[in-house]
């Protein structure tokens, strides 16, 4: 790796580069802190300077003339993901994408724009123009990027809707750059967009996304308490199963949750109260008052007609991972899993897995759609004590059939199914030949037959001693 001779070919091509020791280290870090495993393993990680391009033209710029000084390139969004997939392991360039924030087209029914806008600014320009809205986000709408959420993220607000954001035709078309001598520029649709998505940069740069949009509406926020959990549960569960109710979020917190973790909704929720949070359209409110007549829920609040003091803001900033932000905020020692219950029965199940681990771990569980079936997922909170009770809890899980996607690892198949996405990998072969984009996070492409009976250490993670 020449770095100085990358560095002084980029200032030369006009790029904008960061060697600030200070800035360039915030621009290496995401949420990994989430996670204490991340946290002990990744802390001291730093890329060596940022490139910022304005366009597609200085992206290729930027890969041509790394993959010609052997520099690795770790792209950035608004670096809000949480395993560390922003993080340059083996320091490098940082590749961030925050001025390419242009919106092309907005059409009937699909948007075409630049990787670098933030979510709620897509949105808002969607919905001042044309009336229409992303179909889905992460809770972090109002910080992350679009192709952050694309290449890093799984799904979100609006999946109890849409599905998972991979699921088919949830991702119109992607423009992709590869990392070569002679980078290209390719356009991906149809089932090879799961070459990239949810790829984590580790296979090709999005500069240009197109993706589906659904009617706009004014979605009424709402939360309810029940007495009851298990209530609670079936209550979100049915919600989800009533197909002529547009709904674009059901949540369900056991107590004592919000209570406890949820601040401005404390005074409004008692200590055993679980919690239910819903974003409804307002033309499903009456089916909606029908529906909940016939369930013991009580409305503490409408985002339409209730006034707290203190004002709880978006109903889904207490969602997805959200609810472990501000529980960490209460209780440093609380982190989280993401387990899916899936759609055979999952209310037995999430009854099974609180029977044995309740109240060391306590269930946040999502609403979703998989397969047009109502699906229930958790981003569970775990009081943490040690890395091998951490590994109980996982396989305690497993054991009683609730899937665990480890939030405690920063690779794609330890974050997956401990298994390569063989798509992934060959169009690495392909379109990273030197394999300078992120490395460490795909284990198949430096240890082929790793056995996945330990957490994986990328042998290129550069040392804490270097980095400081
Ligand atoms: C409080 C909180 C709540 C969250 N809620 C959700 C949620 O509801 N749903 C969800 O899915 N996630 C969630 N996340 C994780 C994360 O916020 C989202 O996945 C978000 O959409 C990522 O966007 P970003 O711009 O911050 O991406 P970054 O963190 O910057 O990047 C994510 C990954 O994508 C790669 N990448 C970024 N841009 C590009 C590009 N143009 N081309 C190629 N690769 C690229 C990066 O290298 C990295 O591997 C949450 C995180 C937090 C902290």
């Amino acid at each position: 790796m020449s770095l100085d001779a990358a560095i002084d070919a980029l200032l030369a091509a006009g790029i904008e580069i960061d060697r600030k020791p200070a800035s360039v280290k915030s621009k290496s870090r995401d949420f990994f802190w989430y996670s204490p495993v991340l946290k002990a393993r990744l802390d001291h990680v730093t890329a060596d300077f940022v490139a910022t391009p304005k366009d597609e033209g200085e992206v290729i710029e930027v890969l041509r003339i790394c993959h010609a000084h052997d520099v690795p390139v770790t792209t950035r969004g608004a670096g809000t993901g949480n395993y560390g997939q922003a993080m340059p392991l083996a320091g490098g360039c940082v590749l961030h994408l925050a001025k390419m924030t242009a919106i092309r087209e907005i059409a009937p029914g699909r948007v075409v724009c630049e990787p670098g806008i933030l979510l709620k600014d897509l949105d808002a320009a969607c919905i001042a123009q044309s009336g229409q809205e992303l179909r889905m986000f992460s809770s972090t709408w109002a910080t992350a990027t679009i192709g952050g959420f694309i290449a890093g993220g799984s799904g979100g607000v609006g999946s109890i809707r849409w599905g998972n954001l991979r699921d088919v035709g949830n991702i119109l078309r992607l423009r992709v750059v590869t990392m070569e001598a002679e980078p290209r520029v390719l356009e991906i649709t149809g089932d090879d967009l799961h070459r990239v998505s949810h790829a984590y940069g580790t296979n090709g740069i999005i500069t240009e996304v197109e993706m589906p949009l659904a009617p706009a509406y004014d979605w009424v926020g709402v939360f309810m308490a029940f007495d009851d959990w298990d209530a609670a549960l079936r209550y979100g569960y049915e919600l989800g199963a009533c197909d002529g109710l547009l709904l674009k979020l059901i949540t369900v917190f056991e107590p004592p949750i919000a209570s406890d973790y949820f601040q401005r909704m404390a005074p409004h929720v008692g200590k055993g109260d679980a919690l239910v949070a819903l974003m409804v359209a307002p033309h499903a409110l009456p089916g909606w008052e029908t529906f909940s007549k016939a369930h013991p829920g009580r409305v503490i609040y409408r985002s339409d007609t209730t006034v707290w003091d203190r004002d709880p803001g978006h109903v889904f900033e207490y969602t997805w991972n959200h609810t472990t932000l501000r529980a960490l905020k209460v209780d440093p020692s609380i982190t989280y899993l993401q387990i899916a219950y899936g759609t055979d029965d999952p209310i037995a199940r999430v009854a099974a897995v609180r029977e044995a681990l309740s109240p060391e771990v306590l269930q946040h569980v999502e609403v979703t759609r998989q397969g047009g079936r109502v699906a229930l997922g958790g981003l569970t909170l775990v009081k943490f004590t040690t890395e091998e009770r951490l590994d109980e809890i996982v396989a305690i899980h497993e054991r009683l059939g609730a899937m665990n996607f480890n939030p405690h690892r920063y690779t794609l198949e330890e974050g997956g199914r401990q298994a390569v996405d063989a798509r992934q990998l060959d169009f690495k072969r392909e379109a990273d030949p030197k394999g300078l984009l992120n490395p460490g996070k795909m284990i198949a492409w430096d240890d082929p037959d790793w056995s996945y009976d330990q957490m994986y250490s990328w042998p290129g993670l550069k040392p804490k001693a270097a980095a400081e």
